[in-house]
């Protein structure tokens, strides 16, 4: 191992318990995504201790969500920065929700609201940045980019145009998003896009006139069948009918039926290869006398297995290796949606997971690992020294 992934390593051995305190503390500010003074909380935390770590800060103020922050460490080095990524929301938005279940550490895992998703990744980027600078890592700039609402998909902020503009420039990205029991690291992520498909029909007595009735149900029953056809898992292609509501009472026929779909994609050219496939299906009608509308919402881009973020995984395995990381490394794909698909939309090599590893995050018993603390921040750490030349 080199001189300086020694130093690294020996940093983050002798900085265990400050880690520790550090992820107790962040897990218990309640910061769901709905609950932007706790986001703000988590935000400011974690700008003192960059700043004392000789980063430059800036937090973007955001209106209806949870504030952002931007760090740069190494600013003027020659090289291009490489980012860290992070998000301070967790899923969790009631109120109390710590007190109920507060972070604990039993047998070697440790739990409470996102213990695992993601407030220790926030801490792993951090503290190998700062294990870096102890060992006198001088050749990149980092740039920490902690954004306040990814788990709503920055519906509420212009966390997505953040991203965009922030990415500019960077050799490539690691997220330190939940990281997996089997140490696979995300080197592709499926876009995902939802539309809703409304049917009118006409309502009518079910005992005295059922005949002059037209059932919004029954037309919409014919849709899905026809929608969920669409799927085609070879293709990493899913048409999700995730919701339905629809008619008034039991007995008369139904005038309204509506469904919420959402739509995985590996590429974007697959999802514009769905699109009129659901536009057909909607324009067809079964039952005369009913109306659909269809309503796209949104289509976020997909983070595809390129070449880069391949490039990216062998170094992290042969780095792995080197320091005598404990775990085999190996690529991993996955239908979830995260930061990592928009930068990859820019062409960046990316990798992700690389967070603590656990399970059941988004989940009441969700838990992470405490040792993968320590042995994934000096795999970071490690990692950034090995990546001596632009991969791109
Ligand atoms: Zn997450």
């Amino acid at each position: 191992m080199d001189k300086m992934m020694e130093k690294t390593a020996a940093y983050i051995d002798a900085h265990r318990q400050e880690m520790l305190d550090l992820w107790e503390e962040l897990v218990m500010i309640e910061s769901g995504s709905q609950q932007k003074a706790g986001v703000d909380k988590v935000c400011a935390r974690l700008k003192e201790e960059m700043e004392k770590a000789g980063v430059k800060t800036r937090v973007e103020e955001m209106e209806k969500a949870g504030n952002s922050l931007i760090g740069l460490w190494g600013e003027g080095r020659p090289e291009k920065p490489l980012l860290f990524l992070g998000h301070m929301d967790t899923v969790f938005n009631e109120d109390g929700v710590t007190k109920e279940r507060p972070f604990t550490i039993k047998d070697g895992m440790a739990y409470g609201p996102g213990v695992l998703d993601m407030k220790s990744g926030l801490i792993i980027g951090l503290y190998a940045m700062k294990a870096l600078k102890e060992a006198g890592y001088d050749q990149r700039p980092i740039k920490f980019l902690y954004t306040g609402d990814e788990e709503p998909g920055h519906v509420n902020s212009t966390g997505t145009q953040l991203h965009l503009d922030e990415c500019e420039g960077a050799m490539a990205a690691l997220n330190f998003e939940t990281g997996y029991p089997h140490d696979g690291i995300v080197v592709e992520r499926k876009g995902s896009a939802n539309f809703t498909v409304e049917v009118e029909g006409v309502a009518a007595h079910a005992g005295n006139s059922p005949e002059k009735g037209r059932s919004a149900i029954l037309e919409m029953a014919h849709k899905i069948i026809e929608l969920q056809a669409l799927n085609d898992f070879e293709k990493g292609t899913t048409v999700n009918v995730g919701l339905i509501t629809g008619g008034t009472v039991v007995n008369a026929v139904p005038n309204c039926c509506t469904v919420k779909v959402d739509v995985r994609y590996v590429t974007m050219d697959a999802l514009e290869e769905l699109r009129p496939k659901v536009e057909a299906i909607c324009a067809k009608t079964f039952v005369d006398g009913t109306k659909t509308t269809l309503t796209w919402e949104r289509a976020a881009t997909p983070m595809p297995c390129s070449e880069g973020n391949m490039k990216l995984l062998e170094v992290l395995k042969a780095t792995a290796e080197e320091i005598g990381y404990p775990g085999q490394l190996s690529a991993h794909k996955v239908g979830g949606w995260s930061d990592s698909c928009i930068v990859a939309s820019k062409g960046i090599p990316v990798v992700d997971a690389l967070g603590t590893k656990g399970s059941w995050n988004h989940a009441p018993n969700e838990y992470a690992e405490v040792e993968s603390l320590f042995t994934r921040a000096k795999l970071a750490a490690a990692f950034v020294i090995n990546l001596k030349d632009d991969i791109q």
